[in-house]
């Protein structure tokens, strides 16, 4: 975990490993093989270049890294990758793939890294299973593993079964993870157990963090963003190293602000203008949905930034609140989702046409300071839920 004080020194140590790697792997014939793969792709050296600046400033990275960037896409070696499938829908698959046409992140994480995918490969039945075999003996301790899904533990994980030999999904991901190099969880039933844990979670699904006690790299999201997907891969293909995370192990990049703090109807939240109703005037407008239920203010990601689909929308862009996915347990902590939350303890401009001098929630902002602050928010929720659902219970 690094907190955003250590971020300046994690920069500059990061920069003096690239350069130590790149002395080591990168060529002048490696880059030309590169080029001539882009080329046989349909791009030109300048379209990567502006990839290598966009990758850059996605990940959150000093401008230094840019060259950098370009020459480490170039080097041959790369982290073989085994994607694994648990108790999901897929979703994070699709959005992992959900480009128009191939790009050079797809190029580079297709073409050159992934050994094995669950649901991607054409192949099935025991030739799959071998194929995982060999791919583990093979790569062992040089692998990375994604996991989809979260994991049924109940009843030693019997509520699912994975591959022809009816391994449990538990089995499973304990036998792969274990001679990983990197352990993803992508989307939140992988890093916090998602609709499969939500109350009163029969089978016992939970985030691959609290099923297998490993140490993981969070990107959740119902679905992740395909960029917070790939930056992070990225980062890790490119660099050999986790990015910094926060507390609850998600990217700091991705995950260090909230939905709030750059939404396009932050003026109309500062400005006392929400929308009351479906369809309202204010709906019209474009104002904030803060009171038809968007836990925004609570919820750490960047879709306010990066949108989905290519930049084309997002949830509030369409005109709905921000459900929450990002966070632990937000099927049951962030429900009703059309209300706001009476819990969050976040206060509101009183009324239309005053504008907010001091916002309290939007003054705690980015770096570890959030993440914890997100925590903590989280934190007071779920108290407050539990102990509405034990009242409940016990009435
Ligand atoms: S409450 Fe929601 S809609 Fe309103 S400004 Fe914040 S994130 Fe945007
Ligand atoms: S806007 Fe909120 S609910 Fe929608 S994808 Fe982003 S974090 Fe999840």
């Amino acid at each position: 975990m690094t907190s955003s004080k250590d971020l300046q020194g994690y920069y500059e140590s990061l920069l003096k490993e690239v350069d130590e790697k790149l002395n080591d792997l990168y060529s002048k014939e490696t880059e030309e093989e590169f080029n001539q793969k882009l080329k046989e792709n349909g791009f030109s050296r300048r379209d990567f270049l502006k990839w290598a600046s966009f990758l850059t400033a996605t990940l959150m990275l000093p401008p230094a890294f840019e060259s950098r960037i370009a020459k480490a896409a170039a080097i041959k070696e790369r982290t073989p990758i085994i994607w694994l499938h648990m108790a999901e829908c897929t979703g994070c698959s699709e959005s992992f793939l959900r480009t128009r046409e191939p790009d050079i992140a797809t190029l580079i994480f297709e073409q050159v890294s992934l050994t094995y995918h669950d649901t991607l490969m054409m192949a099935s039945g025991e030739r799959v299973e071998k194929h995982l075999d060999e791919a583990i003996q093979r790569y062992k301790g040089k692998y990375i593993c994604i996991i989809e899904g979260a994991i049924p533990t109940k009843d030693g994980g019997i509520y699912l079964r994975v591959g022809s030999k009816g391994e449990t999904g538990l089995e499973r991901a304990k036998r792969v993870t274990k001679d990983a190099k990197v352990n993803l969880a992508f989307g939140t039933c992988a890093a916090f157990g998602g609709v499969q844990a939500a109350h009163p979670n029969p089978t016992g699904a939970k985030g691959v963090h609290d099923a297998l006690g490993i140490e993981i790299v969070n990107v959740p999201g119902c679905p992740p963003n395909s960029v917070n997907m790939v930056g992070t891969l990225l980062h890790i293909l490119l660099f050999d190293k986790i990015p910094p995370l926060d507390l609850l192990y998600r990217p700091l990049w991705a995950y260090g602000s909230r939905i709030h703090d750059y939404c396009e109807r932050r003026a109309h939240f500062d400005a006392g203008e929400f929308v009351e109703e479906w369809g309202d005037e204010g709906a019209k407008k474009g104002w904030c949905l803060y009171k038809m239920g968007c836990k925004g203010p609570l919820t750490y990601n960047n879709c306010s930034r990066y949108r989905f689909n290519q930049g084309t929308n997002w949830p509030i862009g369409a005109g709905h609140g921000c459900i929450g996915c990002s966070e632990p347990n937000f099927w049951d902590t962030m429900a009703p989702f059309e209300e706001p939350n009476d819990e969050s303890g976040i206060r509101i401009p009183a009324s239309k046409g005053v504008e907010a001098a001091s916002d309290e929630i939007g003054s705690f902002l980015a770096g570890a300071t959030a993440a914890a602050v997100g925590i903590h928010a989280a934190g007071s929720i779920i108290r407050a839920k539990a102990s509405k659902t034990s009242q409940k219970e016990s009435e």
